[in-house]
């Protein structure tokens, strides 16, 4: 209690010292925080992104390398690990192919790790050969289990969704599952959209709540810097079928793309903190789809 207290007082310090909520609200440019109820599952969160790593005795598993045009990110996220342990870092996963997850990687080359992703993204960094993304060394078809001091990790392609390099990486002791951009957490998918496989999409939902997990760390950290559960990922397969139906129907009529664009509201869900920004992504992919076949 004692403890809460102090950090209302200092908040409200800060507030008064730096002269408003604006402000107050800013948090550190990075964090690593160990996941509670775990031994050795960390996040590490650099802006607005984050990654998990687990720490074993046998080496360290980390995940994306969040360095999109900041390869400091990189560098303090091998440094975080490093403070926690002397292990080397033996792996490093991608969760999917997008730049803004995976770029940077360079240091964790330099370590000795061992890059894992699922082949669809090798196949596409191979073709895209971006200077500051390190292509993978090994590749996962449909699933893959890494097992390193004692802990083991369960690598999945559940199919297409957000991306068509997706994997869910499932602790299955710590029943933790890290998957990244298609559920998000206290917020609609926006700018995800962009690429992604919207009926493809509802499928990967279905099969993932039909996994063993309670806890979902995703990959831009959740409202308030809470986990996932599966109710989150419902609340996104609702919001995708609801989007879906309604923009199908206004696309049989004819209105994709300018007066759905334009016009189409989905009240029910004008509750989630960004429904303003992320409507605009999804009425164009929904009328990608139901409009133009897509
Ligand atoms: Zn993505």
């Amino acid at each position: 209690m004692l403890r809460v207290f102090n950090s209302i007082a200092g908040a409200m310090l800060a507030l008064a010292l730096l002269g408003g909520p604006a402000q107050a609200q800013q948090q550190p440019p990075f964090a690593t925080t160990k996941v509670e109820g775990t031994d050795n599952v960390y996040i590490f969160r650099y802006g607005n992104s984050q990654a998990m790593f687990i720490v074993t005795s046998a080496g360290v598993i980390a995940t994306d390398p969040i360095g999109y045009g900041r390869p400091q990110a990189v560098t303090t996220y091998v440094e975080e690990i490093k403070k926690v342990t002397n292990q080397p870092i033996r792996y490093v996963i991608y969760s999917h192919h997008h730049f803004d997850h995976i770029a940077g990687g360079k240091p964790f080359k330099d370590a000795g790790a061992t890059f894992i992703a699922h082949k669809q993204a090798k196949a596409r960094l191979e073709r895209l050969k971006d200077p500051h993304t390190v292509i993978p060394d090994e590749t996962v078809d449909s699933n893959r289990t890494i097992t390193l001091g004692g802990t083991t990790l369960e690598l999945t392609y559940i199919g297409l969704n957000h991306s068509d390099s997706m994997l869910v990486m499932r602790l299955p002791k710590e029943r933790i599952i890290f998957t990244v951009d298609w559920l998000p957490v206290g917020s609609l998918p926006g700018r995800g959209m962009i690429d992604s496989y919207p009926l493809e999409w509802e499928d990967s939902i279905k099969k993932v709540l039909a996994m063993d997990w309670e806890r979902l760390i995703p990959g831009h950290p959740g409202a308030g810097g809470r986990l996932g559960t599966k109710k989150d990922a419902q609340d996104i397969l609702a919001f995708l079928q609801d989007a879906s139906a309604e923009v199908k129907k206004a696309a049989q009529e004819g209105k994709c793309w300018d007066t759905v664009e334009k016009e189409m509201k989905l009240p029910k869900h004008a509750h989630w903190p960004n429904y303003e920004s992320a409507m605009p992504f999804v009425l164009r992919r929904y009328c990608g789809l139901w409009g133009r076949g897509t």
